[in-house]
Protein backbone atom coordinates (compact mmCIF):
# COMPACT_ATOMS: atom_id res chain seq x y z
CA UNK A 1 0.00 0.00 0.00
CA UNK A 2 1.57 3.22 -1.04
CA UNK A 3 1.36 6.39 1.58
CA UNK A 4 -0.68 8.25 -0.72
CA UNK A 5 -3.64 5.48 -0.53
CA UNK A 6 -2.96 5.47 2.98
CA UNK A 7 -3.32 8.91 3.65
CA UNK A 8 -6.45 9.03 1.85
CA UNK A 9 -7.88 6.26 3.63
CA UNK A 10 -7.34 7.86 7.21
CA UNK A 11 -8.81 11.04 5.43
CA UNK A 12 -11.97 10.33 4.64
CA UNK A 13 -12.95 6.85 5.78
CA UNK A 14 -16.48 6.90 5.34
CA UNK A 15 -16.44 7.56 1.55
CA UNK A 16 -14.84 4.77 0.39
CA UNK A 17 -13.43 6.57 -2.78
CA UNK A 18 -12.03 4.41 -5.52
CA UNK A 19 -8.29 4.96 -7.09
CA UNK A 20 -9.95 7.48 -9.34
CA UNK A 21 -10.49 9.93 -6.59
CA UNK A 22 -7.25 9.89 -4.56
CA UNK A 23 -6.13 10.80 -8.20
CA UNK A 24 -8.18 13.94 -7.91
CA UNK A 25 -7.34 14.33 -4.90
CA UNK A 26 -3.54 14.36 -4.99
CA UNK A 27 -4.75 17.55 -8.02
CA UNK A 28 -6.72 20.83 -7.04
CA UNK A 29 -9.26 18.72 -5.13
CA UNK A 30 -7.34 17.87 -2.48
CA UNK A 31 -8.74 20.69 -0.59
CA UNK A 32 -12.04 22.26 -0.48
CA UNK A 33 -12.30 25.41 -3.12
CA UNK A 34 -13.84 27.45 0.45
CA UNK A 35 -10.83 25.77 2.64
CA UNK A 36 -8.06 27.29 0.23
CA UNK A 37 -10.35 30.51 -0.76
CA UNK A 38 -10.27 31.33 3.52
CA UNK A 39 -6.81 30.01 3.73
CA UNK A 40 -6.14 32.71 0.71
CA UNK A 41 -7.77 35.21 2.61
CA UNK A 42 -6.42 34.62 5.97
CA UNK A 43 -3.00 35.13 4.36
CA UNK A 44 -3.96 39.01 2.25
CA UNK A 45 -4.41 36.99 -0.55
CA UNK A 46 -0.18 37.33 -1.15
CA UNK A 47 2.38 34.94 -1.22
CA UNK A 48 3.38 34.63 2.34
CA UNK A 49 7.28 34.39 1.52
CA UNK A 50 7.56 37.13 -1.49
CA UNK A 51 4.95 39.54 -0.50
CA UNK A 52 3.17 38.93 -4.35
CA UNK A 53 -0.60 38.73 -4.75
CA UNK A 54 -2.77 37.52 -7.91
CA UNK A 55 -2.54 41.54 -9.14
CA UNK A 56 1.14 41.00 -9.54
CA UNK A 57 0.38 38.34 -12.11
CA UNK A 58 1.38 35.05 -9.45
CA UNK A 59 -0.55 32.31 -9.22
CA UNK A 60 -1.58 31.64 -5.69
CA UNK A 61 -0.98 27.83 -4.16
CA UNK A 62 -1.06 26.81 -0.78
CA UNK A 63 2.41 24.98 0.39
CA UNK A 64 2.32 22.54 3.17
CA UNK A 65 5.04 23.78 6.32
CA UNK A 66 5.45 19.96 6.89
CA UNK A 67 5.89 18.71 3.34
CA UNK A 68 3.60 16.45 1.85
CA UNK A 69 5.77 14.29 1.00
CA UNK A 70 7.19 14.32 4.87
CA UNK A 71 4.10 13.67 5.95
CA UNK A 72 3.11 10.71 3.59
CA UNK A 73 6.34 8.70 4.54
CA UNK A 74 5.99 9.07 8.75
CA UNK A 75 2.31 7.83 7.87
CA UNK A 76 3.17 4.94 6.36
CA UNK A 77 4.60 3.88 9.55
CA UNK A 78 1.75 5.38 11.87
CA UNK A 79 -0.31 8.00 10.29
CA UNK A 80 -1.36 9.36 13.93
CA UNK A 81 2.42 10.59 14.53
CA UNK A 82 2.39 14.13 15.46
CA UNK A 83 5.19 16.26 13.58
CA UNK A 84 6.05 19.65 15.04
CA UNK A 85 5.09 22.15 12.26
CA UNK A 86 6.20 25.39 14.92
CA UNK A 87 6.50 25.19 18.65
CA UNK A 88 3.74 23.82 20.05
CA UNK A 89 1.73 23.43 16.75
CA UNK A 90 1.82 20.20 14.88
CA UNK A 91 -0.06 18.05 12.70
CA UNK A 92 -0.42 14.61 12.12
CA UNK A 93 1.55 12.73 9.88
CA UNK A 94 -2.26 10.90 8.13
CA UNK A 95 -3.97 14.72 7.77
CA UNK A 96 -1.13 16.95 6.04
CA UNK A 97 -3.97 19.42 4.72
CA UNK A 98 -4.86 21.16 8.24
CA UNK A 99 -5.35 24.78 8.23
CA UNK A 100 -1.94 25.37 10.48
CA UNK A 101 -0.01 23.07 8.14
CA UNK A 102 -1.08 25.48 4.58
CA UNK A 103 -0.06 29.00 3.84
CA UNK A 104 -0.49 30.64 0.89
CA UNK A 105 2.41 31.02 -1.51
CA UNK A 106 2.73 32.12 -5.04
CA UNK A 107 3.89 29.19 -7.81
CA UNK A 108 7.44 30.24 -8.78
CA UNK A 109 8.15 30.53 -4.98
CA UNK A 110 6.62 26.75 -3.98
CA UNK A 111 7.98 25.42 -7.16
CA UNK A 112 11.38 25.87 -5.67
CA UNK A 113 10.98 25.00 -1.95
CA UNK A 114 10.57 21.44 -2.92
CA UNK A 115 10.94 19.43 0.67
CA UNK A 116 13.47 22.52 2.63
CA UNK A 117 12.50 22.70 5.65
CA UNK A 118 10.79 25.82 6.12
CA UNK A 119 12.12 27.43 8.76
CA UNK A 120 15.09 27.37 6.13
CA UNK A 121 13.45 28.34 3.30
CA UNK A 122 11.12 31.10 4.47
CA UNK A 123 13.17 34.68 4.52
CA UNK A 124 13.00 35.87 8.24
CA UNK A 125 9.86 38.40 7.69
CA UNK A 126 8.05 35.54 6.02
CA UNK A 127 8.91 33.21 8.77
CA UNK A 128 7.11 35.92 10.99
CA UNK A 129 4.27 35.99 8.73
CA UNK A 130 4.03 32.23 8.83
CA UNK A 131 4.14 31.92 12.56
CA UNK A 132 1.20 34.85 12.98
CA UNK A 133 -0.91 32.76 10.08
CA UNK A 134 -1.33 29.39 11.30
CA UNK A 135 -2.17 30.37 14.67
CA UNK A 136 -5.13 31.96 12.78
CA UNK A 137 -8.08 30.60 12.71
CA UNK A 138 -9.69 30.64 9.09
CA UNK A 139 -13.27 31.96 8.00
CA UNK A 140 -14.70 29.00 6.05
CA UNK A 141 -17.79 31.26 6.09
CA UNK A 142 -15.82 33.84 4.24
CA UNK A 143 -14.49 31.21 1.75
CA UNK A 144 -17.99 30.13 0.96
CA UNK A 145 -19.03 32.89 -0.07
CA UNK A 146 -15.91 33.52 -2.26
CA UNK A 147 -16.28 30.43 -4.12
CA UNK A 148 -20.31 31.06 -4.21
CA UNK A 149 -19.38 34.78 -5.72
CA UNK A 150 -17.10 33.02 -8.76
CA UNK A 151 -20.21 31.07 -10.04
CA UNK A 152 -17.87 28.40 -10.97
CA UNK A 153 -14.75 29.59 -12.61
CA UNK A 154 -11.69 28.34 -10.53
CA UNK A 155 -9.86 30.73 -8.55
CA UNK A 156 -6.57 29.22 -9.20
CA UNK A 157 -4.87 26.22 -11.25
CA UNK A 158 -3.69 22.93 -9.62
CA UNK A 159 -1.65 22.49 -6.63
ZN1 LIG B 1 6.26 34.06 -3.76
Amino acid sequence: MSGIIALRAKESPAHGRSRVATKVWQGMNWVRQEKRAALYERDGRRCLQCGRGTNDGVTLTLDHLVPRSVCTAVAELDPKTEIVVDGEITVFAGKPNESHNLVTMCGDCNSSRGATPWTEFYNADAQVRVRSAIRTEIDLALGKRIIASLAGSPIESAR
